[in-house]
Order: C-alpha cells, then sequence, then structure tokens
C-alpha cells in the first residue's frame, strides 16, 4: 500500500515533507536561478533528460516575454517562479509540453514535484480568472498576505475558488456499488461523486450524489480522508457509507453504468494516487 492514509495522497502538502515554503504574493522574489513551472495553457513544460523534471536555473529565454512571474515560495532553499508563457511558443530541444493530468496519470514526475505542480497550476488557474471583478469588471488588485483579491472599482474581495466534491464508497454486505462514466478507460468503475450544492453539508451532497446517480439510498456516513486536486480546483472529501434502500436506476445523462461488484471481483479502476482508487484499495479489497 503506497499511500497508508489518504494525506499522503499526491497533491496534498504533506507530500512536499516541509521541503517547499509557501511566500504570499506579495513577499519579495530573492532573485538568482530557480525551479520555473512554465505553462502553456493547461499544459506544463518540463526538461526530458533520463528522467522528467521542472524547469531549473535562471529564467527559460524560450518561454518568451510570457505574462509575468510569479514567485510562489522556496523549494529545497530555490525560489519556485509561475511562468505562463504564450500558447504559440514553442520549446527547444531537451523539453517537452504536456498537460498536468497526463503527467500524473504516467507517473512522469516523482509524487513531491508532481504535488509541487500541482500547487503551481492551482495558483496560475485562480491568477488567470482573477484579473477582473466578477462583479463590475474593474481591475483586481492583490490583498496583501493573502491570494485574495480587491476590486480597485467596487471594492468587491474575491478569494480563490476552491470547489468541494464528494466521494462515497457505498457498501452491500459482500459488495460495493461502483458507477461508470462514458469517457473512462473501457471497464474502469470508479465511486459516485459530485460537487457540494448551495446549502448542503458534504453528508448531504455525498447522499444526493449517490441518490441522484444510481437511485441507491445510503446511511451511516464516516469521513474517511480527503485530497487536494488541481484539475483545475477541486477538494475531493471521501466518505464510507451503508446501503439503506433501493434498486439501481442509472442517471444516463451522466453514467454509462452503476452495479454492484463483489469485493473479491472489483474491476479495474484508477491509481491508488486517487483518492477514489484508495479508497476502493484500502476499503475495497482489504476486506
Ligand atoms: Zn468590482
Amino acid at each position: 500500500m503506497p499511500y497508508p492514509e489518504a494525506v499522503n495522497l499526491p497533491f496534498n502538502s504533506r507530500v512536499l515533507r516541509g521541503a517547499f515554503m509557501p511566500a504570499r504574493k506579495g513577499d519579495a522574489d530573492p532573485g538568482g536561478p530557480g525551479v520555473w513551472f512554465v505553462f502553456r495553457g493547461d499544459s506544463l513544460a518540463l526538461a526530458a533528460a533520463e528522467s522528467l523534471s521542472p524547469v531549473e536555473g535562471e529564467r527559460p529565454p524560450w518561454a518568451g516575454e510570457g505574462d509575468g512571474e510569479l514567485f510562489i515560495g522556496t523549494w529545497k532553499g530555490n525560489p519556485v517562479r509561475i511562468l505562463d508563457m504564450g500558447i504559440e511558443t514553442n520549446v527547444p530541444s531537451g523539453y517537452l509540453v504536456e498537460p498536468l493530468l497526463f503527467t500524473y496519470l504516467h507517473n512522469r514526475l516523482p509524487d513531491d514535484l508532481l504535488t509541487l505542480s500541482g500547487l503551481a497550476q492551482q495558483i496560475l488557474c485562480w491568477e488567470r480568472r482573477s484579473v477582473v471583478c466578477s462583479r463590475c469588471g474593474g481591475v483586481n488588485e492583490a490583498i496583501p498576505g493573502t491570494w485574495g483579491k480587491r476590486c480597485a472599482g467596487c471594492g468587491s474581495e474575491h478569494f480563490p475558488h476552491i470547489h468541494p466534491c464528494t466521494l462515497a464508497l457505498v457498501s452491500r454486505n459482500d459488495e460495493l456499488l461502483l458507477v461508470r462514466k462514458p469517457e473512462w478507460p473501457p471497464g474502469y468503475y470508479s465511486l459516485p461523486s459530485g460537487f457540494c450544492d448551495f446549502g448542503e453539508s458534504l453528508e448531504e451532497c455525498a447522499g444526493r450524489e449517490v441518490k441522484e446517480e444510481t437511485g441507491i439510498l445510503i446511511d451511516n456516513l464516516r469521513y474517511v480522508g480527503s485530497q487536494s486536486w488541481p484539475f483545475p480546483a477541486q477538494l475531493m472529501i471521501g466518505f464510507t457509507a451503508d446501503y439503506a434502500g433501493g434498486e439501481i436506476l442509472v442517471d444516463r445523462g451522466e453514467l454509462e453504468d452503476a452495479a454492484w461488484f463483489k469485493r473479491a471481483a472489483l474491476p479495474p479502476t484508477f491509481s491508488s494516487g486517487s483518492i477514489a482508487g484508495w479508497m476502493m484499495e484500502k476499503f475495497g479489497r482489504s476486506r
């Protein structure tokens, strides 16, 4: 079991093990060479030698003028900066650009550098989405000491958007309730999940999503753990639950299938580096 507890999953800060010291926006960049998370759209530029790694050293000249640079902290004592290069910019030989989700799915970076990359992507996403005020269209300015912004026009304050999303591992005797979306790899199943709605507790969200997706009622929810998920800014919150009634009725608008599976014969699922895969590994196959 590579991740004994949910807190150790990739993208959670624990994985950085204190080697990353975050800065707050407005902290002075100490200058000098550093580690660069250079994004083109949602894709990350990586140095491709024997293994992949973030870009290191002086500011990469091939990133062009880009959209400024943002100092976000230090990694093993070296400044960490984000660069948003133009969508048309090409990288020279020795580098590649790929979506961070691809990097994650194919285990192309160690967990700590993957987690740091995810943090950079999440911060960049917020910076891109908070340039102007969503209330009046005025220009937002940084609120010192936070990632928040204040509109120079109307004074509205805006803070980073992190979207809570619940997952539930539902048991009925020796069976687990799993769902399948049409875009997933052939044969893959995972846990019912969905975003928290207005006026809803996390437990209510989990119960509603299971009911909507599968027609199944649940009770006895128990919190398991959570995972930061930078695609682009979710917080995944895992519960286990017991079957409380109902027959499977698949939500065809969202799912291809929903079914009960014997614990001893679970279908393929996503990596144990995601909280869904980790929960199926820990609470599914282990009993
Ligand atoms: Zn405004």
